[in-house]
């Protein structure tokens, strides 16, 4: 068991008032907030060894290049990679997708007519990068249809993969329905038509062991930002072999071996793909979090969100004309709903005069919403540092709120 108020006392912004009242953070698949441990990396980082890495010989620069691939290790072994170059450090979840679709679409595994797969619970991150490559080649999105209850349709899954099928890009985790996919039947399936598979873990990292050679996944990408650490780094995790054959995504820096004007040839892995200076500072703070995450110890931190979102589901079913938005028997992380009529701006407008940040709209999953007919959600996202006592002051204040809906009509 985790002890939670403990826990709290390392992340100082949870202190924070927000309208008079307590912050109750609960907006954390928009992103986590971060422990003193993370700060202190970045303070750290800049104060005693700020050089750029890779190509200096003096001593800064030296210390900094080793904090950068010491982080890549640490990433390696949180996901149990099999080698460390198989690591990539991005922006986040978003580049590492158009990495690989900007390269995969223009390497030669992919030809005119050939097919996409994906599903309709994308992030927009996981579906406008492959229609960007559609410029360059002239390739069909098919897209795997989910249930009321947002639940992948596997069996529709099966039957849409064809000889043309040359990749399959589905998420983990749903950042709106709360849903967790199959994802290692999945990969099963695709496999046994030789398709490679990419995982959108940005929902699925921060609650969930993720073992990439368990899964079998050929790419498994996620942000630093949803799993406490910093903004601007995140994680593409390729299979060796994929990535050897995939071209460079950016060009500049690190990932060339040699420039001419007449031939230019490129490093090797990792480096090909971490173009220009790489956010060093940023790596060393996400091995911060990832081993801040280690130390409380992933599983408590599982059993303890899952507590939280059985309790919330258990008191938000009592609220009249709650409506869930995702009810998968297999969720994590989060709920979203509505209640009544009542629009998700208004509600969250009311809800965050009382302290309670949570997200509304469509959670960059328009066609999510066009599933379900509507215009967007309310959306309570959990994190290891939330208690059941601020799960009492969400319901507390969704009712407050449906209490002035209803005198107004
Ligand atoms: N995919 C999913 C499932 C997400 O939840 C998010 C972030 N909301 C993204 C992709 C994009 O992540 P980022 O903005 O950190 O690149």
């Amino acid at each position: 068991m985790l002890d939670i108020n403990n826990i709290r006392k390392d992340f100082p912004i949870l202190t924070a008032e927000v309208n008079g009242k307590p912050l109750v953070y609960l907006d954390n698949a928009a992103t986590t907030q971060k422990p003193q441990c993370v700060l202190d990396t970045i303070i750290k980082g800049y104060s005693n060894q700020n050089a750029n890495i890779h190509r200096g010989v003096h001593f800064l620069s030296q210390i900094a290049t080793e904090a950068h691939e010491a982080a890549r290790i640490t990433v390696q072994k949180f996901i149990n990679a099999e080698k460390n170059h198989e690591i990539i450090f991005t922006r986040g979840t978003t580049e590492a997708i158009n990495l690989v679709a900007s390269s995969f679409v223009r390497s030669d595994m992919i030809n005119n007519g050939d097919e996409i797969i994906v599903s309709a619970m994308e992030h927009h991150s996981n579906i406008v990068p492959w229609q960007l490559q559609q410029s360059i080649k002239d390739i069909k999105l098919k897209v795997i249809p989910f249930d009321d209850k947002g639940v992948l349709d596997i069996e529709s899954f099966k039957s849409m993969i064809t000889e043309k099928t040359k990749l399959v890009s589905v998420t983990h985790c749903s950042n709106t329905l709360g849903t967790v996919n199959p994802i290692k039947e999945i990969i099963e399936i695709a496999h046994s038509h030789n398709v490679p598979v990419l995982i959108d873990g940005a929902q699925g990292v921060p609650h969930h062991k993720v073992d990439v050679q368990y899964l079998d996944a050929d790419f498994y990408v996620f942000s630093g930002h949803k799993i406490y650490g910093p903004t601007g780094i995140g994680v593409l995790y390729g299979k060796e072999k994929w990535l050897e054959k995939l071209p460079p995504y950016q060009g500049g820096g690190e990932m060339i071996k040699n420039v001419s004007f007449e031939l230019t040839t490129f490093n090797e892995l990792p480096f090909k793909f971490e173009a220009g200076t790489p956010d060093y500072i940023g790596s060393t703070a996400l091995a911060s979090a990832l081993d801040y995450v280690s130390n409380l110890g992933l599983d408590n931190i599982i059993a303890h969100e899952n507590d939280l979102l059985a309790y919330a589901t258990e008191k938000m079913k009592t609220i009249e004309d709650m409506r869930f938005i995702g009810e998968s028997t297999n969720k994590s992380g989060l709920i979203s709903f509505l209640v009544g009529t009542i629009h998700p701006y208004d509600m969250g407008t009311i809800l965050d005069k009382l302290g309670i940040a949570v997200r509304t709209g469509h959670h960059c999953a328009e066609p999510v919403m066009h599933r379900f007919g509507i215009e967007g959600t309310v959306r309570a996202s959990f994190a290891l540092y939330n208690t059941r006592d601020e799960i009492d002051v969400l319901v507390a204040g969704i009712e407050r709120a449906a209490r002035m809906f209803r005198k107004k009509k």
